[in-house]
């Protein structure tokens, strides 16, 4: 190539390629689509229940209550939680809105906690920090919500060992992050509840919203069954405490339960491109996290400059025809909605976060003659 022609993609690259996806197993799904117009259960269907099955056995947890968004899960678990208005719940302040959202929406306070800048998930000492904060306030401690951010594990043995200590519940928000394994244990297994999204970007998405909820608890699973339908006891017309209508699509199900049969190849691949991109970026970029003990569902792959000099960085991309995105501009504890609530004392890494990460392209689908040139083009915006 002549120094004076222009680098030019190698095709239109996507930031998620859904399509790539849809057409491997299109005819899969329209038959599975139309068997489902064909019994017309659309409500509660026998695909529901066999998602569900498929799912238990995917990721090792006893019971999967699926449900109608990864937002309703949260708010699911923490009603079988017993979450009353006026408790405290801590929660990571780099994360999407609905960790705080559900929490605020009973009328709990959510308690916003530092993240490790390293793996971009909850940080140990300044939980420790929350919790003294929060003491100070008098507000009762009940849980933990750990996020899994851009699809790695946050570390759950140490969340679990200093709940088990103060008396608290830990919860997993694995909306990035089903596929993922730390230290011999699939998500869906780290946590007392875990819950998760099928928003078509997500590792596993479906077609619309959808989401469910992991438990081993029996009580807690019988609990989000009865909230998924309105607090049903008996029967729907038999109402024995609040719920919501949060039940999934049986057309959502019959999709995902094509989508889950190639999802663990899937995992593969997107390891294979993360590895790639580490490989080829590391030694000029702060690269994800990434050890021998834990699988990463690589949500987002995600980079962190170490000068605030992102704007330029991304108008060059753009220019080359490479898509990014930030997760996320703004962390929640200074968003408008939600920064009268507490946090812990200093906040100053997901501050710096979110003016120093962008996230490049990540699916599975990624062509190694397109990676390539992505890698060129963020090597290039940085020299
Ligand atoms: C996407 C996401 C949610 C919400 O899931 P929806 O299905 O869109 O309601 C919650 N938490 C995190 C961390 C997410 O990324």
């Amino acid at each position: 190539m002549s120094s004076n022609t222009a680098l030019k993609p190698v095709e239109n690259i996507a930031f998620i390629d859904l399509a790539a996806q849809q057409a491997r197993i299109k005819d899969k799904i329209d038959n599975a689509l139309s068997t489902v117009l064909a019994h017309g259960k659309y409500i509660m269907g026998p695909e529901v229940k066999q998602f569900e099955a498929d799912l238990c056995s995917y990721t090792g947890a006893k019971h999967t209550i699926s449900c109608s968004s990864g937002t309703d899960a949260l708010v699911m678990a923490l009603m079988a939680l017993g979450v009353q208005a006026g408790d405290a719940v801590f929660v990571p302040s780099f994360t999407f809105a609905a960790t705080a959202e559900a929490v605020a929406i009973l009328g709990a306070i959510p308690v916003f906690v530092d993240v490790d800048a390293k793996n971009y998930n909850i940080d140990l000492s300044s939980l420790e920090a929350a919790y003294e904060t929060n003491a100070a306030l008098n507000h009762k401690a009940v849980g933990i919500i750990a996020v899994d951010l851009f699809g790695l594990p946050a570390n759950y043995e140490a969340l679990n060992s200093f709940a088990e200590q103060k008396g608290l519940w830990v919860m997993a928000d694995s909306a990035q992050s089903l596929g993922g394994r730390s230290n011999n244990q699939n998500v869906g297994q780290m946590a007392r509840v875990t819950t998760t999204s099928f928003f078509p970007a997500k590792p596993l998405g479906c077609y619309g919203d959808g989401g469910a909820i992991f438990t081993d608890d029996d009580d807690l699973a019988a609990k989000l069954r009865s909230i998924r339908v309105h607090g049903k006891g008996n029967d729907k017309y038999d109402n024995v405490r609040l719920g919501v209508n949060g039940r999934l699509d049986t057309l959502q199900a019959a999709i995902l339960i094509e989508k889950l049969k190639i999802f663990p190849e899937e995992i593969v691949s997107r390891n294979r491109v993360a590895a790639y991109y580490n490989e080829n970026l590391s030694n000029i970029i702060q690269t994800p996290f990434n050890d021998d003990q834990t699988t990463c569902a690589w949500a987002q792959y995600t980079l962190q400059l170490s000068e605030k000099n992102r704007q330029y960085v991304l108008d060059q991309l753009k220019a080359a025809g490479v898509p990014t995105a930030v997760y996320y501009p703004l962390p929640l504890h200074q968003q408008t909605c939600y920064k009268d609530y507490p946090s812990a004392p200093d906040m100053g890494t997901c501050e710096k976060l979110s003016q120093t990460v962008f996230s490049l392209p990540m699916h599975p689908y990624l062509k190694p003659d397109t990676q390539d040139y992505i890698i060129q083009a963020v090597r290039k915006a940085l020299t």
